[in-house]
């Protein structure tokens, strides 16, 4: 099984370049068949407040249960808004996780509260940011799951930091061959999760990079799927 921890669906309301993307399930189950990728965490595409996106996550779920496993998008930078998107996203909806959480409010009196009411409720968390943001969270949060999109952005630092961290996991997204290669190496498959970005990035070569790494089939099976399952069982 092929497992993807990291795509997006929905239409958001961001006015970016980005909103011209078609995310819809439709399209998104399109791409896995094309592929090869059995499901998907979803995340929503970015909004200032997450409600409406959450709905969108929670309704593609809906439709396609064997396909999608939704994740919450919390507004990170606002207290209020902040603990509203993680309970009903995770509370009222159901969903299984949150992500993409992008902080940039690094006031202690918005982001302490908000992820203590994550890890509270033991699900895991894909945060795209620093590694270093990324190694405060998981240090401050030992219960709860990181998982630090793109590599902090191709940082070797990443792999060093989550050999430190047991909680922090990292997924592959536009992280470069090499660099993966040697996160393998050095940190174990265990702590590494295949993610595209899909529809932002094309999910097809970000799984191809996988399927040729000189890693043993274990490992593969590991990276692409296994990982985020027993996360998941062990996150209920
Ligand atoms: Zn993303």
């Amino acid at each position: 099984m092929i497992v993807d921890a990291h795509t997006h669906v929905g239409r958001g309301i961001a006015r970016t370049e980005y909103s011209q993307f078609d995310a819809s399930p439709e399209w998104l189950i399109n791409q896995m068949d094309k592929s090869g990728v059995d499901k998907a965490v979803i995340f929503p595409v970015f909004h200032p407040v997450f409600r409406h996106g959450n709905e969108e996550v929670a309704e593609a779920v809906r439709r396609y249960p064997n396909r999608f496993i939704g994740f919450a998008g919390v507004q990170m930078n606002c207290r209020k808004h902040g603990l509203e998107d993680v309970k009903y996203g995770l509370d009222v909806l159901g969903l299984r996780g949150v992500g993409e959480l992008k902080p940039t409010n690094l006031s202690p009196n918005v982001l302490l509260p908000i992820l203590g009411a994550i890890e509270k409720r033991g699900v895991p968390a894909n945060f795209h940011t620093s590694v270093r943001l990324a190694d405060y969270i998981a240090k401050r949060f030992p219960k709860l799951i990181v998982i630090l999109a793109h590599m902090g952005w191709n940082d070797p630092h990443a792999i060093t930091v989550a050999k430190e961290r047991a909680n922090l996991y990292l997924d592959t997204s536009t992280v470069s061959l090499d660099l993966i290669k040697q996160a393998v190496e050095k940190l174990g498959a265990e702590k590494i999760l295949f993610g595209s970005d899909a529809p932002f990035i094309y999910q097809y070569p970000e799984l191809k990079k996988i399927e040729v790494l000189p890693i043993t089939d274990a490992e593969k099976r590991l990276i692409l799927s296994e990982n985020l399952m027993r996360i998941l069982e062990e996150g209920g």
